[in-house]
């Protein structure tokens, strides 16, 4: 179905811990996100946007509730299958990088096509071709000691990129940088929304939260609304 959502969670909850000191983190969360979409999740510390992302990064499983992610219902898969989807749709970028320190850009870029199975040549010639997307093409050879922490950003965005996932998500991806640098970080992530990618972004900044389309906004375990293109929906 064309208009079906890519995500969809209906009654979502998470439960941490058991009796006496059960926390619920999530408490009921319905969400649908459309097919390339650029999605900004905002909210207070502590009101369920890790859990939540966690849990649309198949990392975690809801305690109750479902997740449907492409009409397939997650919760029915086990932890290989979730692992499977992963990495065959999604791609994942953090705030700290996570790069490996004394490996160049080019490896870094084609690990997660090394844990696929692929072969050097492809790997290599699909890693440059991500460098060059993400506009690294020169500095393929540097580490990240090398590198701005811009840079260093758009090798991780290379990385989660060359498995040319359905989905990206992203957690604070300019938490480390300067406002010129993020202002080109979100630059290149509407670019590539442009190009079709869903992205899902965690931000605490509603400058940051302007560059997408569609803002949720979580409060005390629960969506507490969505806005689009600035209106209440
Ligand atoms: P946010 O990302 O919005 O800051 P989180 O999803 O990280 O919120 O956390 C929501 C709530 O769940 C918080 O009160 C947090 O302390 C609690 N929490 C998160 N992870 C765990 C965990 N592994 N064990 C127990 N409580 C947790």
């Amino acid at each position: 179905m064309a208009n079906e959502p890519i995500i969809s969670l209906r009654g979502v909850t998470k439960t941490y811990g058991s009796g006496a000191t059960a926390f619920q983190a999530l408490k009921g969360v319905d969400l649908d996100v459309a097919e390339g979409d650029f999605v900004a999740v905002m909210g207070p510390s502590g009101s369920g946007k890790s859990t939540a992302m966690n849990i649309l990064g198949c990392l975690d499983v809801p305690t109750s509730g479902s997740f449907r992610f492409k009409g397939l219902p997650v919760e029915s898969l086990d932890r290989d299958q979730r692992a499977l989807l992963r990495r065959r749709y999604l791609g994942f970028v953090f705030q700290g990088f996570n790069l490996l320190a004394r490996t160049d850009a080019l490896e870094n870029v084609e690990l997660p096509l090394l844990y696929r199975g692929e072969d050097k040549a492809t790997r290599r010639s699909k890693a440059m071709a991500t460098l060059e997307r993400v506009g690294l093409r020169d500095w393929w050879d540097h580490t990240p000691a090398e590198l701005s922490g811009g840079q260093q950003q758009r090798v991780a965005i290379a990385r989660a990129l060359v498995t040319n996932p359905d989905v990206l998500l992203a957690d604070e991806p300019t938490g480390n940088l300067d406002s010129a640098t993020s202002a080109e970080i979100m630059a290149l992530m509407t670019e590539l929304h442009r190009e079709g990618i869903t992205i899902l972004m965690v931000t605490h900044e509603a400058d940051i939260a302007a560059y997408a389309q569609t803002v949720v906004h979580f409060l005390d375990g629960l969506v507490e609304r969505v806005d689009a293109n600035g209106v209440s929906a």
